[in-house]
């Protein structure tokens, strides 16, 4: 048997037909494909059953039934974009390329991310950022980057590592935004998050075409109301677009 090319081949989590959950585009529609694996272990993490590789991948199946089936990792890019285009339908804003962690199958993440630009289907890629060599192979065939930003007090990786981690993320977002990807930098706000981690980060992102979602946790760590006007005010003062946005699919009861 001819073995396969890792951009031909990854491990899937799930995909899916919902509404975007954060950031400004919330509440459009998006396929979902969210692949498994992720470097980073954020205390908030929301998906943590998928910071490994998993043996199936959920497939909704049909489409817009909330109704899933289990196929065997690793599946096929051909296997992807027909479960893409099948979920696809009138009103779909784009495919939300997501995790897990994208990146850390970045062949693959390519190979989608192109697939997707051939059929003229939008990409909206979320990624920890961890790589901008990764991250810039694929720039070309998106059209919205969303990048988080990890702050210490997010624990997402050993001190030691936090440093590297903020400049790739940083060097994400000004190659995003530079080469005219629509740009959101993301960055979980939890009770514990310092006003200064926030004013020590901003000045970073001055002068770029950026918009700075700054998104409560939700549960023991969800920040108190005076906590999201000062950092909001923080941040506001180096950059234009600075908007607080709480994620809303569990609101919504969606997937
Ligand atoms: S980067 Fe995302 S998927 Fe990875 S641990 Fe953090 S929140 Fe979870």
């Amino acid at each position: 048997m001819i073995p396969q090319s890792t951009d031909d081949i990854g491990n899937l989590a799930e995909i899916f037909s919902s509404f975007q959950g954060e950031g400004p585009l919330i509440g459009n529609k998006q396929v979902f494909v969210r692949t498994a694996g992720c470097n980073l272990r954020c205390s908030y993490c929301d998906t943590p059953r998928f910071r490994r590789e998993v043996k199936f991948c959920g497939v909704e199946d049909p489409s817009a039934s909330g109704v899933f089936r289990q196929v065997d990792n690793p599946v096929t890019l051909s296997w992807a974009m027909e479960r893409i285009l099948v979920l696809w339908s009138i009103g779909t804003h784009s495919v939300s390329i997501t995790g897990g962690e994208p990146l850390c199958q970045p062949e693959f993440a390519e190979a989608l991310a192109m697939g997707c630009a051939a059929e003229g289907l939008p990409v909206y890629f979320e990624t920890n950022g961890f790589s901008r060599s990764r991250f810039s192979r694929l720039i070309d065939w998106i059209d919205f980057a969303a990048v988080d930003i990890k702050l210490p007090s997010h624990r997402a990786c050993p001190p030691g590592e936090w440093g590297r981690l903020v400049e790739n993320e940083l060097a994400c977002i000004e190659g995003a935004s530079r080469a005219g990807v629509v740009t959101i930098a993301k960055t979980v706000v939890l009770d514990c998050t310092s006003i200064e981690e926030i004013e020590r980060l901003c000045p970073r992102l001055e002068g770029l075409e950026v918009t700075l979602v700054l998104q409560p946790a939700s549960g023991t760590e969800r920040p108190g109301p005076e906590k999201l006007i000062l950092l909001h005010q923080a941040a506001s003062e180096h950059l234009g677009e600075v908007v607080v946005i709480p994620q809303s699919h569990k609101m919504m009861g969606v997937l």
